[in-house]
């Protein structure tokens, strides 16, 4: 079907009204043209976008990976087209709306209204000459701190390539592993509390028996004796357990110093992630693979979580994150940036971490590719820490060799900004 901005008349006619309304705001006019996607074979799949206006000016997003998600930013580029890029929320709220029957509730649906509105803020600061974070509302911090993942005794690549040992999930492994992160500058880390299932049955049924929660114990208790003093570190099961196994657990690791427990049991049950929450002193921690305000909205109101964490170039973009922090911030509910993006989306995570009160930290996960840091020409994490730019938009720019470097199968690169 014809979408109603591919009218030429109409798109002429809104481009002349757009350009009349901008004029004496100090502003440059600018109406959007054309989207463009591309995919990377970076540390992850990573699908960059970029919106162009006939003023010059681009602005550039990126957004969680998923079957689909370029098909949905191709359908919703079409109708940005002839839009005015400073009407950021109405835009994103009527793509939500326009997007209801192919599943603007969660998925791919909404990782690809999450690069759009990513790359809206950055083009809407440059039309603008604001930073992004002050179209969110204004800076709380002029940098966002950042938490290392650091997997187990070995990385997670090594591990995939099936280069780790039984010793390199030793819990003495994870503290010269968590040792080693703290040496590079980092204060703030993360390890998988579920990377080793020797202990733990037959994999379906959930259970951690007395001996496996012993050996999580202990993997945290070397952690918090070796750095304990000198970083924050938290811990994620990637929503494997059952919730008894849940509550001893997070019961067995009371004494030590855990930062956060993250995704203990899995998400679907709020009821099962509330008891869990009430029934331990620990930090409880969830959010990655939940979308929009609505899929958290219970969790919030429910006090069913200590520290809320989303994803949010996948969770519904800089608008939807600021306003689930602000739902969070009424219960006195911190939030994490899960983020396994490139140095452009983590850039866009920092600006939404300068803008909200109750920010704690956001994951950097690329520290074992020796490129991550290539993709942008600033660079983004300095000394442990996102500076956080005060340049119009994101304040970074998609460095195009990096992408077609490692650019997909298939895939086209972007048109210059
Ligand atoms: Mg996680």
């Amino acid at each position: 079907m014809r979408s109603r901005d591919q009218n030429p008349e109409r798109v002429a006619r809104l481009r002349g009204l757009k350009a009349g309304a901008a004029k004496g705001g100090g502003m440059t006019d600018a109406t959007i043209t054309d989207v463009q996607t591309t995919q990377v074979d970076g540390e992850f799949s990573w699908t960059f976008l970029r919106i162009y206006t006939d003023a010059g000016l681009a602005g550039t997003g990126e957004c969680y990976w998923g079957p689909g998600v370029e098909d949905v930013v191709d359908l919703l580029g079409e109708w940005l087209e002839g839009e005015d890029p400073r009407d950021v929320d109405r835009l994103c709220r009527e793509m939500f709306e326009r997007t209801q029957h192919l599943g603007s509730l969660a998925g791919a649906t909404v990782s690809a209204i999450s690069g759009l509105d990513i790359a809206l803020y950055d083009l809407a600061g440059k039309v603008t000459g604001q930073p992004a974070h002050r179209l969110l509302g204004g800076k709380y911090r002029d940098e966002a701190r950042v938490y290392v993942d650091c997997h187990a005794g070995v990385h997670q690549d090594e591990a995939k390539a099936g280069e780790a040992s039984e010793d390199d999930y030793a819990p003495e492994a994870y503290a010269d592993a968590a040792e080693a992160a703290v040496s590079e500058g980092y204060d703030a880390l993360k390890f998988d509390l579920d990377a080793d299932r020797r202990y733990e049955g037959d994999g379906h049924n959930r259970h951690l028996d007395g001996q496996a929660i012993d050996y999580k114990r202990r993997v945290v208790e070397a952690i918090d004796e070796r750095v304990g003093y000198d970083a924050n570190v938290a811990y994620d099961c990637h929503w494997s357990y059952d919730r008894d196994s849940a509550v001893r657990l997070a019961s067995a690791i009371e004494p030590y110093d855990v930062w956060w427990l993250e995704d203990v049991v899995p998400p679907e049950n709020l009821h099962v992630q509330r008891e869990l929450t009430r029934a331990t002193d620990t930090t409880i921690c969830t959010g990655e693979n939940l979308y929009r305000s609505h899929g958290v909205r219970q969790l919030i109101d429910e006090q069913a979580v200590d520290v809320l964490q989303p994803d949010m170039p996948k969770f519904g973009g800089m608008r939807e994150t600021v306003k689930v922090a602000g739902m969070a911030d009424d219960y006195y509910i911190p939030v994490a940036l899960h983020n396994v993006s490139s140095p452009l989306g983590t850039m866009a995570g920092a600006h939404v971490a300068a803008a909200v009160p109750n920010y704690l930290a956001i994951e950097y996960h690329g520290r074992n590719d020796p490129e991550w840091s290539e993709f942008t020409e600033e660079p983004v994490i300095e000394d442990g820490a996102i500076p956080v730019p005060d340049e119009p938009g994101l304040g970074v720019t998609l460095d195009l060799d990096a992408v077609e470097s490692r650019i997909a199968d298939g895939e086209t690169l972007l048109d210059p900004a």
